[in-house]
């Protein structure tokens, strides 16, 4: 492949506390690739991604992004350093409006989305402007939480589960967000449990059991091997 590795993990381990969530996960993403981490709950995606932000303090292994290893790094030098996570809980502020939750974020990296561009892509939001995020529906806090983080300025975007518990015309609205961001050179690593969803966007898998990434598949090799994935899913 001649893209560029944009992040490497080596080795992560990771604890909370005495118990261990990660057991020596590898896994890379390049330039302009999305790529997703499929696996059941507790199979430790969520932990891969907070130790990628610098929010698992117990850890060992190396995170290499764009050559600067970020394994050591606090929080707020690896999200100026230019990546953005979306949690499953979304991380907006829900007793401010959509518009106060957009005009908030600092701009961090250079070249942040404006406000314009992220009404043009998500244009729900436009008629719930002055809404409190507590008022908006699953779907669009989903979607405010995405234009926050594309406020940011950030090339790397990682999202943990962003079409839990939305109804599938709406995980179809945020599939085809998704893909849009992928054509303007985003590079997103995505957490999901959907495999319909995930299969139609990602361009390599990896699946996570037990702290670790146990199976690869590019685009072309999901066909043969579905039934595998799912029994890894649980479903
Ligand atoms: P989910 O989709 O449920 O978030 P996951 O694949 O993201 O699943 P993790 O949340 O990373 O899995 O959990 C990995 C392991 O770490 C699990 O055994 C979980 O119980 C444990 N774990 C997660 N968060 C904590 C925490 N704050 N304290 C202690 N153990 C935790």
């Amino acid at each position: 492949e001649t893209s560029q590795v944009v992040l490497d993990i080596a080795d992560l381990h990771a604890w909370y506390g005495e118990s261990k969530a990660l057991h020596g996960m590898n896994f890379d993403i390049r330039e302009g690739e999305l790529v997703t981490l499929l696996g059941r709950n507790g199979a430790g995606k969520t932990t891969a991604l907070r130790c990628i932000m610098g929010l698992v303090r117990k850890k060992t292994g190396v995170i290499t992004y764009r050559g600067e290893n970020v394994a050591k790094r606090a929080p707020e030098i690896i999200a100026r350093r230019g990546i953005a996570y979306c949690p499953e809980e979304r991380g907006i502020f829900s007793s401010l409006s959509v518009a106060e939750n957009l005009e908030l974020p600092p701009v961090i990296a250079k070249g942040g989305m404006t406000v314009d561009e992220i009404l043009e892509l998500f244009p729900n939001l436009k008629a719930r402007w002055q809404s409190p995020g507590t008022k908006l529906s699953g779907g669009e806090q989903q979607m405010l939480a995405i234009g926050r983080i594309l406020r940011t300025g950030a090339k790397l975007l990682i999202f943990d589960e962003p079409t839990e518990g939305l109804a599938p015309v709406i995980v179809k609205q945020i599939a085809v967000v998704l893909e849009k961001l992928k054509a303007r050179g985003f590079t997103i690593l995505l957490v999901e449990q959907n495999f319909r969803f995930a299969s139609k966007l990602a361009d390599r898998h990896f699946v996570v059991d037990h702290g670790k990434v146990v199976e690869r598949f590019s685009r072309d090799e999901l066909a043969g091997n579905e039934a595998k994935i799912q029994a890894y899913l649980g479903v």
